[in-house]
């Protein structure tokens, strides 16, 4: 029978867009369908009124994630190295003092768990932490790292998932390292390049039927048929695609065990930089947990910080509304810089919590405390359909390196799948050019 193509990748965040560059270059045909009118997903840019371009979602990245730095360099983009130094300064109340997560005693407790040690099998995070013989100090720093970092309340995530998660990122370095000047949203859009005729733009799919032979992707009135499909969207969004026949109730269980966390990213932008250099190597508040602020000027000229609201915070400050949000982040920034800092020239705030296609947190996060073969699982996927995105990265999972490393990884089993076909006695199946 006439195929569209012989992949269609569904979503164009960085998962789907590293994909279908890789298969591509494996000589398949590819169509992406994205749900948004732009590619990126969870990376997204937006214009300040001094027309620099700046980063919504995904930013920072550094040497240590080989397949970010490869891809930034063949587009020739233009790095900025951040200003954080590897460790917050805390303000309180009480007199300020420094704390890095890294440094913290439990964060050192954590990286030595086995995840899967019997020990912790059911424990969730706040369990665990309850059972930690620590200062107070050190469970709020940690407590805070989890709610910034992993978007939700520690009490809903398992343990061994944050350990497992946690190993999976190598960096020795800081993961802030570096941003690009004109944006994450700028490597999306230069990979996207020689993708562009086979990339449908404000193209949702809601369905996807599968047989022995092919698969049918329903995308409003459109249907696309090709000998494969990746689903190269988060957990969450992944289930909400109808499937037909219905998943098998392993997989469905795997899909099912995710939840989307909840982050706010506010950006300040100011005429100049004014602030002391130990206010640009990152800030977090000690009565709040979840609540974080970097530097982000691009030199002194475009003077800017970012601030992230994470996990339950997020969730209270958005219930009270945008304009309380952007005024308590005002007062707490006014109150760090000093009585004659002056007011910020533009205050753009992003609420990724109910995001329609990407969740609402950096990554969805396992909470099912059983679902320990969940990625496996989904990594293997079913006959013609596989899935994959950041989440399901073997190497930085939840970030945007993790998303490239898992749409090359997914490309590359379904070439093989594919060519296994082509080569069994008897294939009657033709690419499609
Ligand atoms: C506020 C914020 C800050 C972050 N900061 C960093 C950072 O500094 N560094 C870092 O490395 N990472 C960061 N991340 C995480 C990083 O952005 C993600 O890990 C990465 O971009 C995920 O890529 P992905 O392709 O797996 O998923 P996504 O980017 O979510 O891509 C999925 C795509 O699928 C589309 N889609 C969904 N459903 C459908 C459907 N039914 N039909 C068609 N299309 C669909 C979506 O529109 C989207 O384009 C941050 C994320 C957020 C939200």
């Amino acid at each position: 029978m006439e195929r569209d193509a012989d992949v269609i990748v569904v979503g164009a965040g960085f998962t789907g867009l590293a994909a279908a560059g890789a298969l591509i270059d494996h000589g398949l045909s590819v169509i992406v369908l994205e749900a948004r009118s732009e590619v990126g997903g969870r990376v997204r840019s937006f214009e300040t009124s001094d027309g620099t371009r700046r980063d919504a979602g995904g930013q920072f990245f550094c040497e240590d994630m080989p397949e970010v730095m490869a891809l930034v360099k063949d587009a020739r983009l233009e790095m900025i190295e951040s200003r954080w130094k590897g460790a917050a300064k805390s303000v309180s109340a009480t007199p300020v003092r420094r704390a890095s997560h890294r440094s913290n005693p439990l964060y050192e407790r954590m990286e030595a768990a086995d995840p899967g040690d019997p020990a912790l099998a059911g424990l969730s995070i706040a369990d665990w932490l309850n059972g930690q013989d620590a200062t107070e100090e050190a469970k709020r720093e940690f407590l805070s790292m989890v709610h910034g970092l992993w978007c939700l309340p520690a009490d809903v995530i398992p343990f061994w998932y944050l350990v497992d998660s946690d190993r999976r990122n190598t960096a020795d370095v800081s993961e802030l390292q570096y941003f690009l000047k004109d944006s994450a949203a700028s490597l999306a859009d230069a990979m996207a390049v020689r993708l562009r005729p086979h990339v449908l733009l404000s193209s949702p799919v809601s369905l996807i039927r599968r047989n022995e032979h092919h698969v049918v992707v329903h995308s409003g009135q459109r249907q696309m048929t090709a000998r494969h499909v990746l689903v190269a969207v988060p957990p969450v969004r992944a289930r909400e695609i109808v499937q037909q026949p219905p998943l098998p109730e392993t997989l469905d269980r795997a899909l099912g065990c995710w939840r989307s966390g909840a982050v706010i990213k506010i950006l300040l932008r100011y005429d100049e930089r004014f602030w002391s250099p130990e206010v640009s190597s990152g800030v977090s508040w000690e009565d709040v947990s979840g609540l974080y602020a970097f530097d982000v000027s691009q030199g002194d000229a475009h003077a800017a910080f970012v601030v992230f609201v994470g996990g339950p915070l997020a969730l209270e400050w958005r219930a009270r509304g945008a304009a309380f949000i952007e005024r308590t982040v005002l007062e707490r920034m006014g109150a760090l810089l000093g009585a004659d800092a002056p007011e910020p020239v533009d205050v753009i705030l992003h609420d990724w919590t109910d995001d329609r296609w990407s969740g609402g947190g950096y990554s969805d996060v396992i909470v099912d405390p059983e679902a320990y073969d969940a990625e496996a699982l989904l990594r293997r996927g079913v006959d013609r359909v596989a899935f994959a995105s950041s989440e399901l990265s073997p190497s930085f999972p939840t970030y945007i390196e993790g998303a490239i490393v898992a749409g090359r990884l997914a490309a590359a089993r379904i070439a093989d799948a594919l060519n296994a076909e082509d080569a069994a006695p008897g294939a009657g199946l033709k690419r499609v050019r």
